[in-house]
């Protein structure tokens, strides 16, 4: 590589062109747009425009009835420039290779504006988690385990939990992995079960994460916590520990929702009660009495101080944009906020704690997780937090710093923030 050709060739989609992007075409606009802020060098911008590595399988799964049926999945390493390449597992019928693809680059980024030694990738199974038994879904887990044998590896790429995976999906990769490799490696993901070599603190950790996002926004821009409110998409894994951490903090939150729907009380919803609820009826909270219903729209849309949308992609689109009321939005989810959207926030004031940035807590105690099984020593779960509070304390500074140095948002500022660390990296590693 060298130094010459500075000059990014790529211009930024007009906001007509944002319209009908696919996830990675989204991707591109925002990184196409930070790069031109940066003068990103041409060939940096290149590299990282692709993912290193793309593996798509077959997997055959009896199920309960008898009859065999076919998956897809998918096992997309964006890049290892830092380290090895890590990144959720998720499990919806939404699920496609675009979508991985995309989720893959933003973990790139999203570990190099944490700070970690480590690159991106991101996997997915197409299948309908909700209507599977768990039998079906541990013999599918295993499927894709066996077929990305060569792919995964404590060095080499280290999958997580993403949307419809959790601990017991990790539990069930460590033993498959483990019998194929004919040794103990617990290494070979995070987010498992405790007693498997999980880290404490790390099923909380991203909701952890989006609060420590949320007081450091507020700090800069001037929000009394303890008169302030807050609106949650999603009680999932992230959505249900934000909310508990936000409470924790003293700030209210009004407003949370499932896929099944929201709910909003003024004095502020018993979350407590609304997980007892959730435990109690198939994990939704379906029928719960703590709060009005009211729409997704609507919750989107309240009169709070924060927005912490914590669902899906795609939620805040440029109708949603110009109803929202919300003074800072941090992003739980990924891609939450469409292209279009953002400079419609931004010319409104809004501040957005971009996704790279504020779900980035995840990642980090995973990668204390990765630590913690290499050391085989387990740390204490305040050694945990504490480690975990000052890694995004530093990301926040970092992205806020870059974002005033090139007087732009936080969003672009998170991508400025990963392609001084990238360029580095790769100028370091040199060329063919
Ligand atoms: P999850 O499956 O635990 O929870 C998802 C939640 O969203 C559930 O409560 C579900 O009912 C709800 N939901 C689905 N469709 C909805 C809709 N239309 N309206 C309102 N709510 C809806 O998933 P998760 O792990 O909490 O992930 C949520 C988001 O956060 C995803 O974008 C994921 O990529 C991202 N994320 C997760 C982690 C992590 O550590 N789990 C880390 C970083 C980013």
């Amino acid at each position: 590589m060298t130094k010459s050709n500075h000059q990014t060739t790529a211009n930024p989609p007009s906001s007509e062109a944002h319209k009908s992007l696919s996830m990675y075409e989204a991707v591109l606009a925002r990184f196409n747009q930070a790069a031109e802020i940066y003068n990103l060098p041409t060939d940096i911008a290149d590299i990282l425009r692709v993912p290193q590595k793309q593996v798509k399988v077959n997997l055959p799964v009896m199920m309960d009835n008898g009859k065999v049926q076919v998956f897809e999945g998918y096992r997309i390493i964006h890049s290892t420039y830092l380290g090895p390449s890590k990144g959720g597992i998720r499990y919806g019928l939404d699920v496609n290779d675009d979508e991985v693809k995309a989720l893959a680059a933003w973990m790139t980024y999203k570990c190099a504006v944490a700070g970690l030694p480590l690159g991106g990738a991101k996997g997915g199974i197409t299948c309908d988690p909700r209507s599977m038994s768990v039998g079906e879904l541990e013999r599918l887990t295993r499927q894709y385990t066996l077929a990305m044998v060569d792919v995964f590896g404590p060095n080499l790429d280290i999958p997580a939990p993403d949307m419809n995976t959790g601990k017991r999906e990790m539990a069930w990769i460590v033993d498959e992995y483990s019998k194929l490799k004919r040794e103990s490696t617990p290494g070979v993901v995070t987010g498992k079960p405790v007693t498997l070599g999980g880290s404490k603190g790390r099923e909380s950790a991203t909701g952890r994460g989006v609060m420590i996002h949320t007081l450091e926004a507020m700090k800069k821009i001037g929000i009394d916590r303890k008169k302030s409110t807050a609106a949650v998409q999603g009680f999932g894994n992230v959505g249900s520990f934000a909310a508990k951490m936000l409470h924790s903090k003293n700030i209210t939150v009004v407003a949370i929702s499932d896929y099944t729907g929201a709910y909003y009380n003024e004095k502020g919803i018993d979350l407590d009660r609304a997980l007892q609820h959730q435990k109690a009826h198939k994990n939704t909270l379906e029928g719960f009495t703590g709060g009005d219903k009211i729409s997704n729209e609507e919750l989107l849309t309240l009169e709070v101080d924060v927005l912490v949308p914590a669902a899906l992609q795609n939620q805040i689109s440029a109708e949603i944009a110009h109803k929202i009321k919300a003074k800072l939005i941090v992003e739980g989810a990924n891609g939450p906020t469409e292209v279009e959207a953002d400079e419609i926030l931004h010319d409104k004031g809004i501040i957005v704690v971009p996704d790279i940035l504020a779900n980035s807590g995840g990642v980090t105690v995973s990668y204390f997780e990765w630590v913690q099984n290499k050391q085989g020593f387990y740390w204490q779960e305040d050694e945990v937090n504490n480690r975990h509070d000052t890694y995004m304390q530093q990301a926040f500074e970092q992205v806020w710093y870059n974002s005033k140095q090139y007087k732009t948002n936080l969003r672009l500022g998170a991508y400025i923030t990963a392609f001084k660390k990238l360029e580095k990296a790769l100028r370091y590693r040199g060329n063919y």
